[in-house]
């Protein structure tokens, strides 16, 4: 019988949810429900240092927000809490006893200072750094000795001489690597708090982890944690790691590259849909069978499989983000879009702290007309700008449309019918167009354009009787005037 599928996202809390770590959580959440296993969301803070407060707690809400769940974690708990690392202290501190006891671990008592040493050393002489084992075989006298002094040990991991070190991997086959490249690595700081690659051994291994499905970034410490299964006779996991995600460049990320907004949370601030972001991430670095490139969370439950996500490099495309996530806006509710849209036009000033009834329906209107160009809710700030304009300036395409002999008299005729028109809403309105028509024998371009250049300033835009019905009477009636004088 084969093993039961428990996968894990494991993010260390030092900050928003980043979309390389937001991708790992959607393949382990995706391969757990393809499969019928479970999804675990555990958090990685031993290296205390870079601990972030409240990363995670928004590091889950990210999660939530994608729409990612999981089946057993801090909140929700589970048979192997606690699932915060801070809080297994105790359940390592057995294991590494166990390691030392075992002498496949040992105390190293080197300062700072002279590890430095002997890494510039190292490097002077051409050779990679590595830890020179000078502490692997301390007698007890010597070790009395060090502690005498006051000085505080770290604990190493013995790595075994001359061997080759096997991790398998679901995405690049069986990858190989030798001890000798391997220096003996720390697994519990001076203070006795075990680092990253040592808890997560011990934890994959009591939660019972089948897959360790994560980033690029990480096959570098595969061999490392396999050594530790290892030592400790446990069976490996199956481990696949995706492709590293490079910036729209085609480099690879660092921090401050700003050519990108590298956290979820960012997206989420200006509007983008979590069904879109979720289809996009799917996308990096993990192709489905057939040209279809749009999906639901759903459907990628069903569809996805480890096999074929891919080690190339997956670039995060911009631009096709926002053509994604134009797709799902399209579709969307536009009461939805509508509580997106209104903070960002708050944050402009171009909407009062607190709309009435009749604002808000202004607002859904104004959204409803822009559904199909908006990328994101936060365009709307720019799309809707002749909304809230006083006075528009007209460009040198506007200017030529303007400039036509029959514009005065469309102009002047639309702004007498207007004037007739009760209820100011754009069935009257295409009437009173219409009419315009009729009294002035134009038609086609020479008819709408006029008026939309007046009353718009634009070319292009959204549909005209819309469009004048939300600007009102009086701003429609003071621009068809201005645009005559030009
Ligand atoms: N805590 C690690 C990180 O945040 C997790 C790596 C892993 O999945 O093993 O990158």
């Amino acid at each position: 019988m084969s093993k039961e599928v428990r996968v894990r996202f494991a993010p260390s809390p030092t900050g928003h949810l980043h979309i390389g770590g937001a991708r790992s959580a959607l393949f382990n959440f995706l391969f757990a429900r393809s499969q019928g296993g479970k999804f675990i969301v555990r958090i990685e803070d031993t290296d205390q240092a870079r601990n972030v407060e409240d990363a995670t707690e928004k590091l889950m809400d990210s999660l939530k927000w994608l729409g990612i769940d999981w089946d057993e974690s801090m909140d929700i708990g589970g048979p192997h809490a606690p699932y915060r690392c801070m809080e297994r202290l105790d359940i390592y501190e057995s294991y590494l006893q166990q390691l030392l006891d075992e002498g496949k671990a040992y105390y190293d008592y080197m300062t700072e200072e002279e590890l430095q040493k002997e890494r510039e050393e190292q490097l002077a002489r051409g050779e990679a750094p590595k830890y020179s084992g000078r502490d692997r075989d301390l007698t007890p006298e010597q070790r009395k000795a060090y502690e005498d002094q006051g000085i505080k040990p770290v604990v190493r991991f013995r790595v075994p001489e001359g061997q080759s070190v096997l991790v398998q991997d679901v995405v690049r086959g069986d990858v190989t690597f030798e001890t000798e490249d391997i220096g003996d690595f720390v697994i519990a700081r001076k203070d006795g708090i075990p680092t990253y690659n040592f808890a997560v051994v011990v934890d994959d291994h009591l939660m019972e982890i089948s897959h360790v499905i994560r980033g690029e970034e990480h096959l570098s410490n595969a061999p490392r944690q396999a050594l530790v299964f290892e030592a400790f006779g446990w069976e490996k996991p199956m481990f696949a790691h995706a492709s590293l995600i490079l910036n729209p460049d085609r480099q690879k990320m660092s921090k401050r590259d700003e050519s990108i907004m590298q956290f979820v949370e960012q997206y989420q601030e200006l509007g983008y849909l979590p069904e879109a972001i979720v289809n996009f991430l799917a996308l990096l670095g993990w192709s489905p069978v057939g040209e279809e490139e749009l999906f639901s969370l759903e459907e990628l439950e069903h569809q996805f499989s480890l096999e074929r996500v891919s080690k190339a490099p997956a670039v995060f495309d911009t631009d096709k983000l926002a053509w994604m996530n134009n797709q799902y806006v399209k579709e969307a509710d536009v009461e939805r879009l509508t509580k997106l849209a209104i903070p960002h036009l708050q944050k402009e000033n171009k909407l009062p702290a607190t709309l009435n009834d009749e604002q808000y329906e202004w607002t859904k209107k104004l959204v409803s007309i822009y559904q199909e160009q908006m990328h994101y809710a936060a365009e709307i700030t720019t799309l809707t700008e002749l909304f809230f304009q006083r006075e528009i300036t007209y460009n040198e395409e506007a200017k030529e449309v303007l400039s036509g002999e029959q514009v005065p008299e469309v102009l002047d005729h639309f702004s007498q019918e207007l004037e007739d028109v009760t209820a100011f809403e754009p069935e009257e309105i295409k009437a009173a167009i219409k009419a315009t028509q009729k009294a002035t024998g134009q038609k086609g371009k020479k008819l709408f354009m006029p008026i939309r250049v007046a009353v718009t300033g634009q070319t292009h835009g959204p549909e005209l009787p819309q469009a004048i019905a939300l600007l009102g009477k009086s701003t429609v009636q003071a621009r068809l005037s201005e645009a005559v004088k030009q």
